[in-house]
């Protein structure tokens, strides 16, 4: 029997798992490794922020994805490459050997790209993160109905988000629409007070779009009640704001960052060939002197056959890196020769809020209305699992109805005082606040 192991939950590692089960003679063994439970449907993150998708929407169970692979929960810490081991933690170490490694751990947030964003800043990757991000416009705007000072109040419920590329658009217009729903709930707060201030270091907003889409956002996303600032690139973070390089000063008491990754750890230790940080691979994503290890997705340096271009990250090329390399493996085992990886793709989408969007398909460009009906229809149809589908179309469909709900999602726990050791007995393995985790 042969073990097929792949690292990372992800679009990547998914779609490679998912095809692997279908492609693999069943004497083949397909592991998948991941530290959550779930997939994150990264594409609704700003949707969460916004409050018009429940968190829980956003994500799909991996278990409930899969069929026959079996399914770790668990942080893989170290990867022997010369003994073919993956030394993995789930309540203590374990370890697992392979015969083929598919390595699909994305890349991870980081956001010192100026002084005092780390302090300040709240990044944009994770469920986490976009649920803080919620909360954070909420409480802010709680507090503000208790705020008499003017300039207090508006520094409190100012948003400035910093990045205009698809991610930091679609997050600006989702809080501008939020605001704007919301603010009838708060009767104190000066409708004027609620600003959106989008800031984009370059000339344009949406760098990959066409340069006519780029300025349909800029006028739509003005027009929708968000500030944008061109050509202003974020030097140093304070509680009270941002400035510019320029010397600009922009007052905000809240700064998202939607900009700034740096490669996962755990690629630290292994030596494996680079470029830029990223796992550099040879055309059929296989990794040069390491044989039968893969790299696929945001983790990795994979040249595109169609164009001889690198891949971007994003997820449309991560899922299908995903499935071919499910097919070149398949065709490893049973002995035949590999493909290299092509894909043409099919264009993007980014909403900006306002029920309004922007699309470049199949080399068609679209903005407004007519592009936020498509983008929702794409990306609801790209939403894992069925049942996730009805759930994002009736939350969606409610939202047009129904007024936001500024309810804040504060998992707040009871303190309890546990005797020495009683978490690690009994596996905990979120023993709570002020408490080191366990197991
Ligand atoms: C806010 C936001 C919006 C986006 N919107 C779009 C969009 O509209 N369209 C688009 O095409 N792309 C979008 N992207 C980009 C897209 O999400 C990425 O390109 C895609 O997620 C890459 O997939 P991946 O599988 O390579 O990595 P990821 O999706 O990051 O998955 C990596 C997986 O590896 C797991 N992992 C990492 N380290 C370990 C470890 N040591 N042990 C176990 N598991 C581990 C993680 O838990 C995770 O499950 C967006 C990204 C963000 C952050």
């Amino acid at each position: 029997m042969q073990t097929i192991a792949v690292i990372g939950g992800g679009f990547a590692g998914t779609a490679a798992v998912r095809r692997l089960e279908r492609e693999l003679p069943a004497d083949c063994e397909v592991v998948l490794f991941s530290a959550e439970n779930f997939m994150i449907y990264t594409p609704l993150l700003p949707e969460v922020v916004g409050a018009s998708l429940l968190p829980g929407h956003a994500v799909a169970p991996l278990r409930q994805m899969l069929g026959r692979a079996r399914y770790y929960r668990a942080q893989v810490e170290a990867i022997d490459l010369r003994q073919r081991v993956i030394h993995y933690r789930c309540r203590g170490l374990h370890h697992l050997s392979f015969d083929h490694l598919v390595l699909a751990i994305g890349k991870v947030a980081d956001i010192g790209i100026a002084e005092g964003m780390q302090g300040h800043g709240l990044p944009l990757k994770t469920l986490g993160d976009a649920l803080h991000i919620r909360n954070r416009i909420i409480v802010r705007l709680e507090q503000a109905e208790l705020e008499r000072d003017p300039d207090v109040r508006r520094t409190l419920t100012t948003f400035i988000v910093v990045g205009g590329g698809s991610s930091g658009i679609e997050v600006a217009g989702a809080i501008a629409d939020f605001l704007r729903a919301a603010g009838k709930f708060y009767p104190l707060t000066e409708p004027l007070d609620a600003r959106v201030i989008l800031l984009e270091s370059s000339d344009r907003l949406a760098p990959e779009f066409p340069a006519s889409l780029g300025e349909a956002a800029l006028q739509d996303m003005r027009r929708g009640g968000v500030e944008v600032h061109l050509n202003a690139r974020v030097s140093s973070v304070t509680p009270q704001g941002v400035k510019a390089e320029s010397g600009e000063w922009v007052r905000g008491g809240n700064v998202i960052c939607t900009i700034g990754t740096k490669p996962n750890p755990l690629l630290q230790a292994l030596d494996l060939p680079r470029q830029k940080g990223l796992i550099r691979t040879a055309a059929d994503m296989s990794v040069p002197g390491r044989e039968g290890v893969w790299a696929i997705g945001d983790c990795a340096a994979v040249i595109n056959a169609h164009n001889g271009e690198p891949s971007p990250p994003m997820a449309q090329y991560a899922v299908r890196q995903g499935e071919q390399v499910a097919d070149n493996i398949a065709r490893a085992v049973r002995g035949k020769g590999s493909r290299p990886f092509r894909y043409r793709s099919r264009g993007h989408l980014a909403s900006i809020g306002h029920h309004r969007a922007i699309a470049h398909v199949f080399g068609i460009r679209l903005g407004g209305f007519p592009a936020w009906l498509l983008w929702r229809a794409v990306y609801l149809s790209m939403t894992p699992t069925f049942l996730r589908k009805l759930q994002v179309f009736s939350e969606w469909n409610l939202d047009l109805l129904f007024p936001r709900d500024t309810t804040q999602l504060h998992i707040a726990r009871t303190r309890v005082e546990r005797p020495a050791g009683e978490a690690a007995l009994q596996g905990d393995p979120d023993p709570g606040p002020g408490k080191a985790a366990s197991g």
